[in-house]
């Protein structure tokens, strides 16, 4: 299983010391992405390091609470796979996120996500797949380790029934709402015939290419 480790950082100081409630929550969405994604038959061996900061790397977005580059080398071998995170403090000053109050429930999910980022990237099994291939595995994990009862609220929030196959879940689709297109992709994952099932066709490249 993948080994975790959390570092904070500020603007000015590289290192400082991290406030446990953001370390806690962290490594929890961490090991929930982990061991959901090793439930479905993924690898997760590689090594995942977590930066928090005040701040993400300027290749972020302004309303993104976290990130993760592409880094596919840290895949084999002892280098770590960074995933960036905003720290609780910051993030909670979005207020609200997928439409509801920011809880620790949310900062949680938030590692999960961008840990699932790093964690699947290991498993394509080819180059450069697209964004919604991507974002697909990020949000799905992260609705399915999400606490249940914030869960039920955010898709009290957001309607609909899902999308019924790939040829709705394209860049442009994703681009113009990426929280629209995380709950709709979940309640796709939750038909009958897509599952985990699905997850591998994504990565063998048999849907979601374009
Ligand atoms: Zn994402």
């Amino acid at each position: 299983m993948a080994r975790i480790e959390v570092t904070c950082a500020t603007k000015d100081q590289p290192v400082h010391s991290c406030e446990p409630a953001d370390v806690k929550l962290a490594c929890e969405g961490a090991n929930d992405a982990i061991y959901f994604l090793n439930a479905q038959g993924f690898n997760t061996a590689n090594r995942v390091l977590i930066v928090v900061a005040h701040q993400l790397p300027a290749a972020g977005t302004a309303t993104a609470g976290g990130l993760y580059l592409d880094s596919p080398d840290g895949c084999h071998g002892d280098r770590a796979q960074a995933v960036h995170l905003l720290s609780y403090s910051e993030f909670k000053k979005f207020k609200n996120w997928f439409h509801i109050p920011i809880e620790d429930a949310l900062y949680r999910s938030l590692a999960a996500h961008e840990v699932a980022h790093a964690i699947s990237d290991c498993n394509f099994k080819f180059a450069r797949p697209t964004i919604q291939a991507k974002e697909y595995m990020a949000y799905v994990t992260m609705f399915a380790t999400m606490a249940p009862a914030v869960r039920a609220r955010i898709l009290r929030k957001s309607p609909g029934h899902g999308y019924e196959g790939d040829w709705q879940m394209s860049t442009l689709i994703y681009m113009a709402d990426p929280m629209r297109f995380g709950v709709q992709a979940y309640r796709h994952f939750l038909k009958p015939d897509n599952g985990r099932r699905y997850l591998h066709a994504i990565l063998a490249g048999k849907v979601m290419v374009e």
